[in-house]
């Protein structure tokens, strides 16, 4: 049920692919007033947005922000004394690596009505359209998610020894430029160097590539392969099914073509 005494809508618009959005946020996207968005919500979800609804893109490149988040807080707030639905649409789920739990504090603070709407993190989506089950019995029984963000001048701050566990799937966010560092410090831990690991960028797009490898080598390989960012990196065995479940084909030029008339020929 849509509130219609909440001002702001705070909205996670999934991994990319637009059919993996909830019916909630489809909903709230056609009625709301202005959306509020940024950069990991995919161009097909941005065409989703009737026209006529005020548009209004924060950015948000890593290291070359658009708008900063004291910005981007005030504006929300800012919007809520003059319109009515306000939906602020995020990439993934906002709660996840998001900084949405920032933004829902503040409206807070200000006294302002707000829902959340969760959303497919990468985590689950990008290993799904890889191939790659987060858990699986007997190989993996937990699974961390993991940011790789570090400043530009620091090295990533984590407690190593407590992520080399090869009953754990290791997901990380933002890890493509401290990969070399992760594999560095996961094997000092204990992780072993032949552990499978793997790369997704794009995932769940037409564009999307899978990078497949070993902890040892996936640096080499992601640079080999020109993987560019989103890309999120999966360290485990479970990494070992991505041969086997390899169930997603990115339709793409003369691929969609044949996608389509398959359809076609079995509508017929
Ligand atoms: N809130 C988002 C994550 C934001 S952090 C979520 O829940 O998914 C941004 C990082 O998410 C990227 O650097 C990348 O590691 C990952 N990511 C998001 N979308 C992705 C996609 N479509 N393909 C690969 N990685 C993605």
């Amino acid at each position: 049920m849509l509130n219609p005494n909440v001002l702001i809508s705070l909205v996670g618009a999934g991994p990319g692919d637009p059919d993996l959005l909830t019916l909630k946020a489809y909903k709230l996207i056609q009625q709301a007033d202005v959306i509020v968005y940024d950069r990991l919500v995919s161009d097909e979800i941005q065409q989703l947005i009737p026209h006529g609804v005020k548009k209004i893109y924060v950015g948000k490149a890593s290291g070359k922000h658009h708008m900063n988040q004291d910005e981007i807080n005030e504006l929300l707030v800012s919007l809520a004394k003059k319109d009515r639905k306000i939906v602020r649409l995020k990439g993934g789920d906002p709660f996840i690596f998001g900084r949405g739990s920032e933004e829902a504090s503040y409206l807070v603070k200000h006294n302002i009505d707000f829902e959340y709407v969760p959303g497919i993190t990468a985590a689950s989506a990008c290993s799904a359209y890889a191939g790659i089950p987060l858990t699986h019995r007997g190989v993996a029984s937990s699974v961390r998610l993991i940011t790789g963000h570090c400043r530009a001048d620091k090295p990533l701050d984590l407690n190593w020894k407590s992520l080399a566990d090869k009953d754990t799937t290791l997901v990380f966010y933002m890890g493509l430029a401290s990969l070399p560092q992760l594999r560095e410090q996961l094997i000092e831990a204990g992780l072993p160097a032949h552990t499978p690991a793997a790369a997704v960028e794009n995932g769940t797009k037409h564009s999307q590539r899978r990078c497949l490898s070993t902890l040892d080598k996936l640096p080499a390989d992601v640079i080999e392969m020109s993987i560019n960012s989103p890309a999120l990196i999966i360290i485990g065995n479970v990494v070992n099914f991505a041969e086997e479940l390899d169930w997603f084909s990115p339709a793409t030029g003369e691929e969609e073509l044949d996608v389509k008339s398959r359809q076609y020929t079995a509508d017929a």
